[in-house]
């Protein structure tokens, strides 16, 4: 489908843009006919299933990559996708991935809530590694299949935290802040190979991810831990829920979808409003 598209815009080119007949050009069609190749890191739970579900919903082909092996099987077969069972912390391993995909939705993530002074080395370096090294190592190995067909789509879940810091969130911060800088450098060198790279960045989403850091919160701000959604985790958000994991992968798979070509380089922000004030 993909070479469809390449060919399909480089027979318009310019042609399309002289054109007398009044209708929106839609440049660079991307595959809503056919179903595309899609890869999802972290796929196992919360967002990432929620991606993969959407993107097999629509027909396209979807692999999902996790480190839990008996999770990410269960996924693959409710899905119709395929499993890749992979620790994306072994770095080497993640480098030996070689797979030909037309999107790369890069969710995969963990938290550690400590305070600086406190914040264990290694954790840092996994965050660091998980949710950075990782998808630029993975982003090596697909560009040159999506530079080949002249296109590709990169969706990073980056988070809040890749625009703002919170007390406790060190190593998270950090990682989601180099995130953001990755994700502009990918669409910059991909721009001219129909290759778009694009962040969102949620606010708290319903997920294991949240509930489990409830505790170490409430520990870390010496609350209660049915304190910790009021005063800690919506204490900035105006529209006072968590979001819903759907509500990320449906901006996902509009990032990838028609009229998507220009949109590159961006970071979507979808906080409830958090980064209004
Ligand atoms: P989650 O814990 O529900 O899912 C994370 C998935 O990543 C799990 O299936 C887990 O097994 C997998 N994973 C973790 N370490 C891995 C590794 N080393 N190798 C392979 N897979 C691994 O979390 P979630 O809330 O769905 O988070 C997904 C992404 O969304 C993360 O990058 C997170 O930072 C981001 N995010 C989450 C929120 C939120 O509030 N939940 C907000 C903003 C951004």
């Amino acid at each position: 489908m993909a070479r469809d598209h390449m060919s399909a815009r480089e027979t318009c080119g310019l042609r399309t843009c002289r054109s007398p007949v009044s209708r929106p050009n839609v440049v660079g069609m991307t595959s809503t006919d056919s179903s595309r190749r899609v890869l999802v890191t972290g796929a196992a739970s919360g967002i990432g299933l929620a991606c993969a579900a959407r993107f097999a919903g629509a027909g396209d082909e979807v692999t999902v990559l996790d480190k839990d092996a008996d999770q990410v099987e269960r996924v693959a077969n409710d899905l119709g996708a395929k499993a890749l069972v992979c620790d994306l912390l072994d770095i080497d391993r993640v480098a030996a991935i070689d797979l030909d995909v037309d999107i790369v939705i890069n969710n995969a993530g963990f938290q550690h809530v400590a305070p600086i002074e406190s914040f264990p080395h290694q954790k840092f370096a996994q965050i660091l590694a998980l949710m950075l090294q990782a998808p630029f190592v993975l982003a090596q190995s697909v560009l040159p299949h999506m530079y080949d067909r002249g296109f590709g789509r990169f969706v990073h879940i980056s988070s809040v935290h890749g625009h703002r810091a919170s007390a406790f969130k060190a190593g998270y911060v950090t990682a989601k802040h180099g995130l953001e800088g990755l994700s502009k450098a990918i669409a910059i060198e991909g721009a001219a190979h129909g290759v778009t790279s694009n962040t969102i960045a949620p606010g708290f989403v319903r997920t294991p991810l949240v509930e489990n850091q409830i505790a170490d919160q409430a520990q870390a701000h010496g609350i209660q831990p049915d304190q910790v959604l009021s005063d800690v985790l919506l204490a900035r958000t105006p529209v006072k829920r968590l979001l819903e994991p759907d509500e990320v992968a449906r901006l996902a798979q509009f990032m990838c979808g028609p009229g998507s070509d220009s949109i590159t380089g961006a970071s979507y922000d979808m906080t409830g409003g958090w980064t209004a004030a």
